[in-house]
């Protein structure tokens, strides 16, 4: 997802409105609906998704969607009733298997389907699930999704999905929870013969039907997180490009509305530019079987897998803002780097549980940095990612609630990245760093996880235990207070404002000269001949306090 914080810059009351009901809030009182939401029910944990086959009609005129969903699964351990979710107003009419009609419970966007066959541990079954209704429209998509039900400038009409947080359960039946990703996918999505859907993956073929609808498959070859499925409808154009990757060729292709294609052929330059410098970072684009797409949507973005949503309207910056105050995200277009990021964080990687956020978006706002490095210099990039400082409150803590499909602080994406930034110094060896970066994309490969893998890989990597730094800045929300003070022969310095055991080494100049210091929450002293000035390297995100002169 792009920033949702974002929005902190210039109207800060629609933040608060979008995203109240989502920010970490410990006195938040849980219903059972966002447990049958958020967690691993009984009903979800006894299968494991195979396969799914989307097929259905999008009807602009009804603003309408109707259709099948097939639901291949593996038998994990016995039981006979399974739990997939459909949002209201959507309504399921059936769910069969073997063509024998099954018996539903509904609660909330939760349905109960009680099997009649034997469920044998082993066994791959199929469900098929059909559907009709008008989804909810998107209020304020990508935040605030649904279904976007608009119109080009040539009263074609232009259509899009959009779901993260909210749940693909909003447009399609599905288990919706992040921990377990369908193998693969195929999605027949029929739309008005004058329109065309562009999916995930890679299209399969298009047939022309005889009631004036074309239906375009989609397959997707890997295994893809419930909000990254998407679709997207319109009077597109398209063009493309073959980029020579870590892996070979990757095709590189892009759908944008008919009047776009010039600005596209100019702005989308910096596909192949985030590649370059994406890969380099954080390894081989992650789905070559699927190719890459940038795709033209009515809204401002979103990282849908292998089909990355575009809607920043053909420049630089986010919205043609700079949002680290540097002058460096204008030299690029936000939503390809930020969105693009994603396929690494987000795609490849993916959480479990909506809690663990900041390692899609804390890692995405981080790459921003990194591609600022690539083409600009280390400074560059540093510059950047401290000034995404600006956006940071510290009043909540990033990792959130678990098991109720909750999200953190929005300053999981300016903090993350300041985070991941101070860990780079902490490791101060720039070839290890981006082998770290690198060994997360192949260790967790395609894979969904939790926090503490990523935070326990860091800190095998960097042969060093980071668990207290992680606490403070994941799971507090104040920042590490460094004090010092100046002291004939010695400078003294200790943490305030930190959890118990805190243990972020930070390098500092006294004089000019580079010292590394490992503060406790004691004072301790380094001794130094007359020293006269102490300075905390600034890419260390902590506050630094002058005792003496506060
Ligand atoms: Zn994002």
């Amino acid at each position: 997802m792009k920033r949702a914080a974002i929005i902190l810059f210039t109207t800060f009351s629609s933040f608060v409105i979008l995203d109240s009901s989502k920010v970490a809030n410990h006195d938040t009182n849980y219903s059972r609906l966002d447990s049958l939401r958020g967690m691993i029910t009984p009903e979800r944990a006894w299968w494991d998704l195979t396969y799914y086959h989307l097929a259905i009609t999008v009807d602009p005129n009804t603003k309408s969607l109707m259709g099948t969903n097939r639901v291949d699964y593996k038998v994990l351990s016995e039981n006979q009733v399974i739990q997939i979710d459909l949002q209201a107003p959507l309504v399921m009419e059936s769910a069969e298997q073997n063509g024998v009609d099954l018996e539903l419970k509904k609660e909330g966007p939760a349905h109960f389907i009680t099997l009649k066959e034997k469920q044998e541990i082993g066994n791959v079954n199929s469900l098929i699930i059909k559907y009709s209704g008008q989804p909810v429209v998107a209020e304020n998509a990508p935040w605030d999704g649904g279904i976007t039900w608009t119109k080009d400038n040539n009263g074609n009409d232009f259509v899009a999905s959009s779901c993260q947080g909210l749940g693909a359960s909003v447009w399609w039946p599905c288990k919706d929870h992040m921990y377990d990703e369908v193998d693969s996918m195929l999605m027949s999505i029929t739309v008005p013969k004058h329109l065309m859907d562009v999916s995930n993956g890679r299209l399969r073929g298009v047939d022309k039907n005889k009631n004036g609808t074309n239906t375009y498959h989609w397959f997707v070859n890997n295994p893809i997180n419930n909000y990254g499925v998407n679709i997207n409808v319109g009077d597109y154009v398209h063009f493309n490009e073959i980029y020579d990757g870590e892996k070979g060729p990757l095709t590189m292709d892009y759908y944008v509305l008919r009047d776009n294609l010039k600005k596209a052929k100019q702005q989308f330059k910096d596909g192949p530019r985030t590649m370059e410098a994406l890969e380099h970072w954080f390894g081989p684009y992650p789905f070559y079987e699927d190719g890459y797409k940038l795709v033209e949507a009515p809204y401002l973005g979103m990282e849908h897998q292998s089909s990355v949503t575009y809607g920043n309207g053909y420049q630089n910056g986010y919205r043609g803002t700079d949002l680290s105050g540097t002058g460096w995200g204008l030299k690029w277009d936000y939503i390809i780097i930020h969105e693009t990021g994603h396929e690494w964080f987000a795609n490849n990687i993916t959480y479990k549980d909506m809690a663990d956020m900041w390692v899609h978006e804390g890692f995405t706002s981080y790459s921003e940095g990194l591609f600022t490095e690539y083409f600009y210099g280390k400074e560059a990039g540093a510059e950047y990612i401290r000034g995404l400082r600006a956006g940071i409150s510290n009043t909540e803590p990033i990792i959130a609630d678990y098991g109720v499909n909750a999200h953190g602080s929005g300053d999981m994406y300016p903090k993350g990245a300041n985070l991941l930034h101070t860990l780079r110094q902490v490791v101060n060896d720039d070839q290890k760093w981006r082998e770290i970066l690198r060994g997360l994309n192949e260790t967790f490969y395609h894979q969904t996880v939790t926090t503490q893998q990523i935070e326990g890989y860091i800190s095998q990597n960097c042969g060093r235990d980071l668990q207290y730094v992680f606490d403070q800045y994941l799971r507090g929300s104040s920042l590490p207070v460094l004090e010092y003070v100046l002291k004939e022969n010695n400078v003294l310095y200790r943490w305030s404002g930190v959890v118990e055991g805190f243990n972020l080494p930070i390098r500092a100049y006294v004089n000019s000269t580079e010292v590394w210091i490992e503060p406790t929450t004691s004072w301790q002293g380094t001794s130094f001949a007359s020293p006269d000035s102490f300075k905390v390297d600034p890419n260390f995100y902590v506050t630094v306090l002058d005792v003496m002169g506060s």
